[in-house]
């Protein structure tokens, strides 16, 4: 029988977009979290969707199993992610988890949004991001807390996501 050292893994993925008035003016794309569009005049700033929720379960992820993170799997200088639907990212990312011999044991998210309110979302998110792994949502937390309205995040300036996800071998 394996060692608990050898059968478990966690990993942290961490992700800020800044949020810009809608194209034109600040090139803002729509805000998507979590596969979700919310209702915002203000979006990120990105190369591909900008979904900070799913990029950070991405990274959360890869970087537990010790693969390249999403960056160098998915680097932004490449055309072919531009604009790129970023539940691709993480069903890719959950295939090669897989091959590596790892299961997604639970994955708990923060989500840091000054507004919209994320709380009516909350559920779809941790649906989209549950059947992306492959995984019942019952293993996804999602939780949305606000900055106070102090620095860039309370001023809507930008969103930050932080998550943390636990790997059990296969
Ligand atoms: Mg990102």
């Amino acid at each position: 029988m394996q060692s608990p050292a050898e059968s478990l893994r966690i990993g942290h993925g961490y992700d800020l977009h800044r949020l810009e008035s809608l194209s034109p003016p600040g090139s803002g794309r729509p805000l998507v979290v979590g596969g979700v569009r919310l209702d915002s005049d203000r979006g990120p700033v990105a190369h591909s969707d900008g979904d900070a929720l799913l990029h950070a379960v991405t990274d959360a992820l890869l970087s537990a199993a010790g693969l390249p993170d999403i960056g160098q799997l998915f680097p932004d200088t490449d055309a072919r992610h531009e604009s790129r639907d970023s539940s691709e990212f993480l069903k890719e990312a959950g295939e090669q988890v897989r091959r590596a011999g790892w299961v997604v044991a639970n994955i708990d998210a923060t989500v840091i949004l000054e507004k919209p309110k994320l709380s009516p979302h909350k559920a779809a998110m941790r649906s989209n991001i549950a059947s992306a792994l492959d995984i019942d949502s019952s293993r996804v937390g999602v939780k949305g807390k606000t900055h106070e309205k102090v620095d860039a995040v309370g001023e809507s300036r930008a969103i930050e996501v932080h998550v943390v996800a636990l790997l059990v071998r296969s």
